[in-house]
């Protein structure tokens, strides 16, 4: 048989621990026999980020830009104990954050559904797919907690010298003051990413924030959207049939609880830090959790959303085959070449994605599966096996 061509290549971004094992088995199983698979190969585990400075992970940034798409497997994010563990020279930065900020980009997360799995909010018939704004407010705060009465003030020093000066409150007695920021270019990246990545799935973007209460911090984020939105999407979006909506937070939460699901969720950083703990949650298991990193500028870098299930590879490492979950990274591949069909135009590659996520989810769905998902199936799965049979069992199928 003929393996399918790609014209261009994608970026592959190797990763860390059991997600690193999953990685090659799904390249070796369901992509390799198949597929003439163009990549350009970074390594981005713990040791070679270490030993290069971080410098693998900028190149891999460098290629995404330029190729368009990518694929990551889980890393690790260095902490003491970590560099105890690989014998690190230092403590390396999320090889995560820097992506996003080399790209300028969003992170958008998406369930996956299967028939047997029912998630716990019964009229969401479609994946809600939440974009956190992961920028400012709160996580880069600055507080204080006053240990006597007093004045809190605001105060603002321009570049120019000017200076702005408000009364927070006129303190009665000791409490906490605790101040926040945005900016302007970052809240603009991110309407762009999501305005692009619904576009770009065919789905409408639904904003909340609080703005009758804060009608200058978040009246802004509402202003930002509304503006970008009209001179450079609306059009789009029109001939797509989809729509931007935008509501109150609160409101954003009832109506999200009653709908059945399908749309773009643009959350502010606290909001999306919440909200997707709770889709998640909804919805089953951590490993059937898309991931995608999108820029304003629409370069796609394809993940699962799980980390590296450090507790899973050390008992491989003692010799047992794990019943660890591989459907999102799975997805992070079918994504990344998928995107690259279209961008190619070549259908034979496109059409190949899609018959490895069905092959994934219809193994599923006829009752083979990783532990995981056997906890949570209904009717009950038939039978519970190994990552390595799972991939077998796809690759039968396929
Ligand atoms: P984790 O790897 O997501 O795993 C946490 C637990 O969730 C696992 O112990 C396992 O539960 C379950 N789980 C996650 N993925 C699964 C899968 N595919 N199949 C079956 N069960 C799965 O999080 P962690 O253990 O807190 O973090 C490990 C490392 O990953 C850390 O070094 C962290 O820095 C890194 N991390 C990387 C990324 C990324 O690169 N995107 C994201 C998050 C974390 P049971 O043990 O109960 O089976
Ligand atoms: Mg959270």
């Amino acid at each position: 048989m003929a393996k399918i061509q790609m014209k261009n290549a994608i970026a592959e971004l190797d990763g860390d621990e059991m997600t690193r094992v999953l990685w090659k088995l799904i390249k070796d199983k369901l992509i390799l026999p198949f597929v003439d698979l163009k990549t350009e190969y970074f390594d981005l585990s713990i040791t070679e980020r270490d030993k290069t400075d971080d410098k693998i992970t900028y190149d891999a940034a460098a290629a995404i830009k330029r190729l368009g798409v990518g694929v990551k497997c889980a890393t690790i994010t260095s902490n003491q104990a970590r560099v105890e563990e690989y014998k690190l020279t230092h403590l390396t930065p999320s090889p995560n954050g820097i992506l996003r900020g080399e790209l300028d980009g969003t992170v958008f997360r998406t369930p996956i559904f299967v028939k047997n799995i029912k998630g716990t909010v019964s009229c969401w018939k479609k994946p809600i797919t939440l974009g956190r704004h992961a920028y400012g407010d709160v996580y880069k705060n600055c507080e204080i907690k006053t240990p006597t009465a007093g004045k809190a003030e605001l105060i603002f020093t321009g570049s120019d010298g000017k200076e702005i000066r408000k009364t927070i409150m006129e303190m009665k007695g000791p409490g906490i003051i605790q101040g926040i920021h945005n900016l302007d270019k970052s809240i603009e990246s991110f309407a762009r990413c999501c305005f692009t990545y619904a576009l770009d799935q065919k789905i409408s973007v639904w904003l909340g924030t609080k703005d009758t209460i804060s009608k200058i911090y978040d009246g802004n984020f509402k202003e930002i959207f509304q503006r970008i939105f009209d001179t450079e999407y609306k059009a789009k979006f029109d001939a797509a049939g989809i729509e931007y909506f935008y509501t109150l937070i609160d409101d954003a939460v009832a109506r999200i609880m009653k709908s059945e699901g399908g749309m773009l969720w643009a959350c502010k950083n606290y909001d999306g830090d919440v909200m997707s703990d709770m889709i998640a949650s909804a919805c089953g298991s951590l490993a059937m959790m898309t991931s995608v990193l999108v820029s304003p500028d629409g370069k796609y870098e394809y993940e699962a959303s799980h980390g590296t299930v450090q507790k899973h590879y050390y008992r491989y490492q003692k010799g047992e085959r794990t019943s660890t979950n591989p459907v999102a990274l799975i997805f992070a591949w079918t994504g990344a070449l998928a995107k690259r069909a279209e961008l190619d135009g070549t259908p034979e590659l496109a059409d190949f994605a899609k018959r490895l996520e069905k092959a994934t989810l219809d193994t599923i769905e006829e009752g083979t599966m990783t532990g995981d998902l056997a906890r949570l199936a209904n009717p009950a799965a038939k039978k519970t096996v190994d990552s390595w049979e799972f991939i077998d069992a796809i690759a039968a199928k396929l």
